[in-house]
């Protein structure tokens, strides 16, 4: 049996450290401490959604942010009862309205999304809570942070929405290019300033994802919006000792001694260069290993630092290890869709041993069961 094993101490150690820091990174004018609004967007970042978020909550988490209805569905479901904030914006009214009746503070980005929440508003008798998300440069949800006029005028005509936040994203913060960023947080502030110099209510203010958060305690204001740092899996090295959750756990379905110049795997990337005593794993691609984003290859700068990347690459060793009853084993050639053979040659190794793997929970298929323990 595979399950994908969450070490309930390491999430937590994330979690007191995240808090920690949210809290030494001071109180906003109102001595108000910074919020820690916990994405829990694409299956809870792999974790399963339901049994993550309800971690979260018996560890001190009590706002959410998610991507989809569905989430936001789900999580109502499960009978969880804290304040939860669609990420997206949406134009559709039945959407809305979906949300707006399982009390999901939706994102507000646009004069038609607007529109379209002051009428359900009206409708369910409801006063709809919202946050507006502006576009400081993602080309995603937003209004155009440039488009203030068209803003103001849009939002002071809404009777029945509640702003209770307003937000931005960044679209580079985990790279180290960080005047973009201060551009978009600049861009950002400046246009809340007007908004509250022509009486629109803005709310909570928010920008950080766990990259920004972690680089730019300046910019925190009221509330953070952390979904990566609580895995630990974040692109850069980071200082807050922060745990890398998610090892995939599996068991030694075949064993078997390979002659020397035998092929493994597909393509026949690799022979073995001596009689080999090989482990056969029922796990794969499918299952997330070896999973890598793929690389795109939009600009020029892009290609070159990825040949540059490949030929250093050459030199290192990429090999997959795991671990088996504490010993490190090699995987040989490649990687199948569901299956892996590993070298345990003069290792001890027997059938339905456990065999387990560093991973990072969001390749992992949500068929494949979550065990926090
Ligand atoms: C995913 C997401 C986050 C969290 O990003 P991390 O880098 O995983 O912390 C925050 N805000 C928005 C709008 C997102 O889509």
């Amino acid at each position: 049996m595979k399950s994908l094993v969450i070490d309930k101490k390491d999430l937590r150690h994330n979690i007191e450290r995240i808090k920690k820091y949210a809290e030494t990174n001071k109180e906003d004018d109102n001595g108000n401490k910074v919020k820690i609004i916990a994405v829990v967007k694409s299956n809870g970042y792999g974790l399963g959604i339901v049994p993550y978020a309800k971690f979260l909550i018996d560890n001190g988490i009590d706002f959410f942010a998610v991507s989809t209805i569905e989430e936001a569905i789900k999580l109502r479901q499960a009978g969880i009862d804290k304040n939860i904030l669609m990420l997206s914006s949406t134009s559709i009214k039945e959407e809305v309205k979906t949300l707006v009746e399982n009390n999901i503070i939706i994102t507000i980005g646009s004069e038609e999304s607007a529109k379209v929440a002051d009428e359900v508003g009206k409708e369910l008798n409801k006063k709809v809570r919202a946050h507006i998300k502006i576009d400081t440069g993602f080309g995603r949800y937003g209004f155009i942070y440039t488009q203030r006029e068209k803003m103001i005028e849009v939002l002071k005509t809404l009777e029945n929405v509640k702003i209770e936040g307003t937000f931005t994203h960044f679209s580079i913060a985990f790279y180290n290019k960080d005047e973009y960023t201060k551009k978009q947080f600049d861009r950002f502030i400046n246009c809340v300033e007007v908004l509250q110099m022509n009486g629109i209510q803005t709310g909570m203010l928010h920008v950080c994802n766990s990259s920004a958060f972690i680089k730019f305690p300046n910019m925190h204001l009221n509330a953070v919006r952390v979904g990566s740092a609580f895995v630990g899996r974040l692109s850069f090295t980071n200082a807050l000792g922060l745990k890398k959750i998610g090892t995939f756990k599996s068991n030694i379905t075949e064993i078997k001694t390979l002659p020397k110049g035998f092929n493994v795997g597909y393509s026949n990337t690799y022979k073995t260069k001596r009689e080999t005593k090989v482990a056969i794993v029922p796990v794969g691609y499918m299952c997330g290993i070896n999973m890598q984003v793929g690389k795109d290859m939009y600009r020029l700068i892009d290609k070159l630092r990825y040949i540059s990347n490949d030929i250093k690459d050459l030199f290192k060793d990429k090999s997959i290890y795991v671990d088996i009853n504490g010993q490190k084993c090699k995987v040989l050639g490649r990687v199948g869709t569901y299956h892996l053979t590993i070298d345990i040659t003069g290792k001890e190794a027997n059938i339905n041993d456990e065999v387990i793997f560093d991973i990072n929970p969001k390749y992992v298929d949500s068929s494949i069961r979550r065990e926090f323990k």
